[in-house]
């Protein structure tokens, strides 16, 4: 076993020793747990961050254990037979145990924000590792410092928080004891420059509002609706990511209405919004704002139960209303019905993949599910029988159970 050297940055952390805080070894993934000890067999430092730490805290059980340590991604992958190095704009390193991955990630320090290339500049022309665009976005995040510096380099402030395996502490290196204490969203550092450098940050706001109950600090949420449209910048892959996220996190309902209020859920569901009217004044008796509730609720409850949702349903049932509104328009003379609807589908969708990138495997699968819809709307027993002994049949029944009773037009 090497000697640990003692970790720069550490003394600027607040700490809550053992008998401070709620967390108990046996709530952590045993495979994060091996990891924190074989980083420090070897001589590094490992700590447990961001999700993991912060829902225990809250007496919650955290969906991933992330791991912040001062071993470079190399190192780690030389270290643990089990990794993968990947992204390159910010480099993660995946442990594989089975079917549960940790992510590991080193210590990043600030930028130089005059560190700046355009999006096309190439790749020999970055300095270091770490770039951002005029616009002041981060392009490239790869450079290590020590732990006070990673923690402000963190979203927000419940998400800064470490667990260490020495004595069992917590380190705190902002205001997030007090702001978990007082249910709080607040971003770290100045809260525009912070999305600027990553506009995904807001929709990580509004989305652990939802998931935690939490209230956005003032700050937090004043620049989210003049910023939305940094949202343009991300990548439509990036954001169908975000998106499944946002909704399989077992508080759709929420999230999806806060989505309603922010401007940034535009960037993700313009044609859906649109469709359904203003949250405010909503008609909640209109067939397609029924549905779009319904199924929401229904994900809800499928993952509280432990079943999976698949993002073919999210997408079948949000764009509803839209393929209801296409169907709707004026249909051309010289195309039959059946023309007409496949037409409708191929707009909707392709439509939505401008914002969400969302892969073909669930297009065509949510084109099924609204074409097993018509055919079990059709009722006759031909077609059911077709319908039943389709493989998408469970997504396409789980769509009209709880909605049924709603079908219709707008
Ligand atoms: P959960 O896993 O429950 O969705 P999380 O907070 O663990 O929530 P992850 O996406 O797993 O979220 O990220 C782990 C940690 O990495 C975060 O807690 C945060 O500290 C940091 N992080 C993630 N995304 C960003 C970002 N866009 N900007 C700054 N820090 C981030
Ligand atoms: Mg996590």
């Amino acid at each position: 076993m090497k000697q640990t050297p003692s970790l720069d940055g550490i003394e600027k952390a607040t700490l809550l020793t053992r008998d401070q805080h709620p967390i108990s070894r046996k709530q952590i993934s045993p495979n994060a747990l091996k990891v924190l000890y074989k980083l420090r067999d070897a001589g590094y430092h490992g700590y447990l961050v961001g999700g993991g730490v912060r829902d225990l805290l809250l007496g919650k059980t955290p969906k991933d254990f992330d791991i912040a340590t001062n071993a470079s991604p190399e190192e780690l992958k030389q270290l643990f037979r089990n990794s993968r190095i990947i992204g390159r704009r910010f480099k993660i390193v995946h442990l594989r145990f089975g079917r549960e991955i940790i992510e590991a990630t080193t210590f990043r320090a600030p930028h130089d924000a005059n560190n700046q290339i355009s999006d096309n500049t190439p790749r020999k022309r970055i300095q270091g590792d770490s770039a951002h665009s005029a616009a002041g976005m981060i392009l490239r995040d790869n450079v290590y410092g020590n732990i006070d510096e990673d923690a402000l380099r963190r979203d927000f402030t419940i998400n800064a928080l470490y667990y260490t395996i020495d004595n069992f502490v917590v380190l705190d290196f902002c205001t997030g004891i007090e702001d978990i204490n007082a249910k709080l969203i607040r971003i770290i550092g100045n809260p525009e420059d912070r999305y600027k450098e990553d506009p995904v940050r807001m929709l990580r706001a509004l989305r652990f509002c939802a998931k935690l109950d939490f209230t956005m600090e003032e700050n937090t949420s004043k620049p989210i609706n003049k910023l939305a449209h940094l949202l343009e910048s991300i990548s439509s892959a990036r954001l169908f990511d975000e998106t499944i996220k946002l909704l399989t996190g077992g508080h759709a309902v929420k999230t999806f209405a806060l989505l309603r209020q922010y401007e940034p859920g535009k960037y993700l569901f313009a044609p859906t919004l649109e469709a359904l009217g203003s949250i405010e004044n909503e008609d909640k008796d209109k067939p397609a704002n029924k549905l779009v509730n319904l199924a929401l609720r229904n994900t809800d409850i499928r993952l509280a139960e432990g079943k999976s949702v698949t993002p073919a349903f999210l997408f079948a049932a949000l764009l509803w209303p839209v393929l209801q509104i296409r169907l709707s328009a004026n249909q051309d003379p010289d195309i039959n019905q059946h023309q007409h609807f496949q037409n409708a589908v191929s707009i909707v969708l392709s439509e939505q993949i401008q914002y969400t990138a969302v892969p073909k495997r669930f297009t065509s699968a949510t084109k099924e599910i609204w074409e097993l819809q018509l055919r079990l709307e059709r009722r006759n027993r031909r077609s059911i029988e077709g319908a039943i002994a389709h493989p998408r049949f469970r997504a396409a029944y789980d769509f009209p159970t709880t909605t049924r009773r709603f079908w219709g037009k707008p």
